[in-house]
């Protein structure tokens, strides 16, 4: 542990006012700041009630819960501390600016408390990725996927991957190092490369999952699309209950890509209203229309919106060849309709396409459309729970570590000891760049920049 690096400090806890407020120290001058602010040092992890004060006048600031955790058994590694204050804007400013007046202490980053975690190897990467992901996560299966990965799902699946090529990888170097002793290179090289097969095909196997542990943390993509004035951002606002998109009578006031994220069973979905899609002269417009065709056909699922009360209706399904992912029709303003036959009309639950009558306004028919999107996200998740991939990141790192498998394992082994030593390498190298053993300054901006302040 460095002793010259600073000390730094945040409010951890959400903004205030709040009932209580959690103010975070870490590094060598905690201790310092403690007996500056509270005058003594509590016993290691035990809970003290103690009164802060600005050191300088001796004034009492609040009284507080305070809490020692010295390193290295912290959370960072480093000597920690925690005041529990009241929540108060004025309570909050002066511990803060107490705290900034002592030497060798400043405000801490955005996620420089988990940094510290990793750098003092508290933490590995992709556990911190499974803090940001457990900070963010919006439904309890997001929340039970992260939780995982916090806990090294993934991280220690690919460093015992890891291991093993190592393992082979020191079996074709000592075949190398034997060449001159007839018939000891293939003895050496032959297990070494089983290996590399057997792992190859389990990593290939574990990339087979349709990417739903990505999915899961971003949400199935559903898109409502359709002609403008249709219905769709009225649908939208009933569908996630609050005033998230203009609804207004005029066509083509649904710019720009309007998001919501919705927890249907337990699951997340991602709402995105797309703009009233039609040939515009506007270049802005048209922009607009470019987008959200792109996202529609991104989507997991296209609610297809169309004015069922409407004449010209033919001529918009025929807009839906537009769209490859699975697309729902939805008949919207059914209320606008003289027969009412459309009340029992029901598609089969199993078909790809499938047709609902609705009323956006009257709320009519939204009951099926919400159970049976409810539906279709339990489906597509209920794999999910065991899947190792959880972010782009991991799933290239694993992709280019099959790829250099594949690559020593086509080698010719009589001849290509070193070759097939170069690859297993790289392969290994790529599992290490996963965990951040290797190259990890490259993504350590990117993992980082999501987190909050006091993280
Ligand atoms: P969008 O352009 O597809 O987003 O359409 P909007 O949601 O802005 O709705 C266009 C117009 O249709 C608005 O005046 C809505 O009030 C109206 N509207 C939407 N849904 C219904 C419905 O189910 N029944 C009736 N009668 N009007 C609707």
């Amino acid at each position: 542990m460095k002793n010259d690096r600073p000390t730094i400090f945040a409010l951890s806890s959400g903004r205030p006012p709040a009932a209580i407020a959690v103010v975070r120290i870490c590094g060598p001058a905690t201790r310092l700041a403690l007996e500056h602010l509270i005058g003594r040092i509590p016993q290691p992890r035990h809970a003290a009630l103690v009164r802060v004060r600005v050191p300088a006048s001796g004034e009492i600031i609040d009284e507080a819960l305070a809490l020692w955790f010295p390193g290295p058994r912290s959370e960072t590694g480093e000597d920690m501390a925690e005041l529990q204050l009241h929540g108060s804007h004025a309570v909050v400013t002066a511990v803060l600016g107490a705290l900034g007046a002592i030497e060798g202490c400043r405000l801490a980053e955005p996620g420089e408390f988990t940094l510290r975690a990793f750098e003092n190897g508290r933490l590995g990467l992709t556990e911190v990725e499974g803090l940001a992901d457990l900070i963010a996560a919006e439904t309890p299966a997001q929340r039970r996927q992260a939780f995982r990965q916090l806990k090294g799902l993934i991280g220690d699946q690919a460093e015992a991957w890891r291991r093993q090529i190592v393992k082979a990888v020191a079996l074709v170097e000592a075949g190398i190092d034997f060449s001159d002793e007839a018939d000891i290179p293939e003895d050496l090289v032959g297990p070494a490369l089983y290996a590399a097969q057997q792992l190859r095909s389990i990593i290939a196997a574990t990339l087979a999952d349709s990417r739903r542990g990505e999915r899961l943390r971003e949400g199935l993509v559903v898109t409502i699309a359709g002609p403008p004035n249709a219905g769709k951002s009225t649908l939208l606002n009933r569908l996630a209950r609050r005033e998230a998109a203009i609804v207004s009578p005029y066509p083509g006031t649904t710019r720009d890509v309007i998001e919501v994220h919705l927890d249907l069973d337990g699951y997340p979905v991602t709402l995105l209203d797309t703009a009233g899609i039609r040939d515009s002269d506007d270049p802005v417009e048209q922009e607009g229309v470019r987008r959200a065709l792109q996202r529609a056909t991104e989507a997991d699922l296209v609610l297809w919106v169309i004015d069922a009360s409407a004449s010209g209706v033919a001529a918009a399904e025929g807009q839906e060849n537009t769209v490859k992912s699975v697309t729902w029709m939805v008949k919207n303003k059914a209320d606008l309709l003289v027969d009412k036959l459309w009340i029992n009309c029901e598609s089969p639950s199993d078909a790809m396409e499938r047709t609902f009558w609705i009323s956006a306004t009257t709320g009519a028919g939204m009951v099926k459309l919400l159970d049976a999107l409810a539906a279709y996200a339990r489906s597509y998740f209920s794999a999910v729970e065991t899947s190792l991939v959880t972010r782009l990141r991991h799933r290239e790192a694993l992709e280019q570590t099959v790829a250099a498998l594949d690559r020593a394992l086509a080698q010719p082994v009589s001849r290509s000891e070193e070759l097939i030593a170069e690859e297993l390498r790289s392969a290994a190298t790529t599992l290490g760049r996963l965990t951040g053993r290797v190259d990890v300054e490259d993504i350590l901006d990117v993992i980082f920049r999501d987190f909050c302040i006091g993280k």
